[in-house]
């Protein structure tokens, strides 16, 4: 909670509740999802002071936005280097903690001093296998056969 003290916010009950919502948040919500968690709680609270809040957060670093879901941003309360592998059917996002050893050779980065790089991962998770087999064969877009 310390480290989303010094947003440039005033920390609302409203706001609080939030970073509450965020920390340790592994399920990688929209702002839409924060939304509904946090309006049970707060149901005057409108969307639009979510959306202000994760951009404040994102500004500072206290969040990650991520773009690996083409339909909605997500948001990463965890910030350290780490992957995701997202699921085509459900679009559950879970982290890959793994470390790759990936370099741009030189004729390729025109000079650029590389300080990061971020992988996505598509894939089926397993209840959406349960739920229709044919996917294990068929992963859907992003395939090669
Ligand atoms: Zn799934
Ligand atoms: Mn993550």
């Amino acid at each position: 909670m310390k480290k989303y003290r010094a947003i440039g916010l005033k920390l609302t009950p409203q706001r609080l509740s939030i970073f509450d919502y965020l920390d340790g948040n592994t399920e990688h919500p929209s702002a839409e999802d924060i939304y509904r968690a946090v309006s049970k709680k707060f149901p005057t609270m409108s969307f639009a002071t979510v959306y202000n809040t994760l951009e404040a957060l994102k500004k500072k670093g206290n969040v990650l936005e991520l773009t690996i879901d083409a339909d909605k941003k997500r948001f990463d309360p965890n910030t350290a280097l780490h992957h995701h592998l997202i699921c085509l059917q459900c679009k559950r996002i879970v982290d890959i903690m793994s470390v790759y050893e990936i370099s741009i050779p030189d004729s390729e980065k025109m000079d650029f001093k590389v300080v990061g790089n971020h992988i996505e991962f598509y894939g089926i998770c397993r209840l959406c296998m349960k739920k229709k087999p044919h996917l294990k064969k068929n992963g859907g877009k992003n395939e090669r056969s």
